[in-house]
């Protein structure tokens, strides 16, 4: 019965959504999606290979797409939020994190669709080619099977080559060997050919994937920079725009990047973007951004991230069970 009802709820919720601009009216907006690797199906998600949590399949990446696109929203990346967006329209914008060479994948999709997209680098994978530990950790368990929520949570605060010596004591120096090209970072020749790809836009994100917010300024700088540098002496042109790890950022992080003459800095607190967006804004220096997991629905998800109002959430203030739209913040 609950069932039935969530279906009917779903399907009023549907019916709404494709009425709503007319009905309610919506605010012009920017849309941020953080992204992280994708696999080519649903199967190697079970694979083990690749910790599955912020992974999706293709097919999820064209559904988020397409969703957005059939919606009236127009993709765009960072040279266009630059060049400043229609504040009269919809926009959608994709961003993936972490530097998995599997984003290239997508690239046939990106170009058919003529969709761009924004990678985001770790410094510290792109130097070494070592497995990203969070995907180790999935292979292997945890390094402290005794507390593995509290290991795992204190390692986004451990500088990487103190994680990398602990897992290596673990489980041994071939652990940090990425199971195959599913969970490997690009390689230097990859992000060359990728820096000079029309619809790419190549993101600094810090060099060793640790929580910044909290760190000294002169921490957080030498963390960026040597970043910066790296993908500088590959790629030739040095990343206009930083990636938070976790999108944790706080004044200090703002700052600095600011300082290292950053033009946008992308967060993780879901929010859609008010138009116009003044760029030099605290906004346009910590972005929100949406994540969508492959545990649910797409379409849902997606809703969730740009309807301001459904018919169940009606329902659901009505049982006092809170509001959940996405809130809309301004520059
Ligand atoms: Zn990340």
């Amino acid at each position: 019965m609950t069932n039935r009802l969530s279906r009917s709820a779903a399907s009023v919720d549907r019916w709404f959504a494709r009425r709503r601009r007319n009905l309610m009216g919506e605010h012009h907006c920017l849309i941020v999606l953080g992204l992280h690797g994708i696999v080519p199906d649903a199967t190697y998600l079970r694979s083990g290979a690749i910790d599955p949590s912020f992974v999706l399949a293709m097919d999820q990446i064209e559904a988020i797409i397409n969703y957005f696109l059939e919606d009236g929203f127009i993709p765009v990346g960072v040279e266009q939020v630059l060049a400043g967006l229609d504040p009269m329209k919809y926009h959608f914008m994709l961003t993936f994190d972490d530097g998995y060479y599997n984003n290239l994948l997508m690239l046939p999709l990106l170009e058919r669709l003529n969709v761009p997209a924004q990678f985001a680098l770790i410094g510290h994978a792109v130097r070494t080619g070592h497995a990203f530990w969070w995907d180790v950790l999935n292979r292997t368990g945890p390094i402290d099977p005794d507390n593995p929520l509290e290991s795992r949570d204190s390692l986004s605060l451990t500088p990487l080559p103190e994680i990398e010596a602990k897992v290596v004591q673990r489980f041994g120096e071939h652990s940090l060997r990425p199971a195959g090209d599913i969970d490997r970072p690009m390689k230097t020749d990859e992000i060359r050919r990728i820096a000079n790809h029309p619809l790419i836009t190549i993101a600094n994100h810090s060099w060793g994937h640790r929580i910044l917010q909290g760190m000294s300024e002169r921490d957080i700088e030498a963390d960026l920079t040597r970043t910066q540098e790296e993908l500088q002496n590959i790629t030739g042109f040095a990343p206009q725009t930083v990636v938070y790890p976790y999108g944790l950022q706080d004044p200090a992080v703002l700052s600095v990047s600011r300082r290292m003459g950053f033009k946008l800095g992308f967060a993780g607190n879901h929010a859609k973007i008010g138009l116009p967006l003044r760029l030099n804004s605290d906004l346009a220096m910590r972005l929100p951004r949406f994540s969508i997991f492959n545990t649910r629905s797409i379409v849902a998800q997606c809703e969730s991230c740009h309807l301001e109002w459904k018919p169940s959430w009606f329902v659901r203030r009505m049982l006092h069970q809170g509001m959940v739209g996405p809130k809309v913040v301004y520059s």
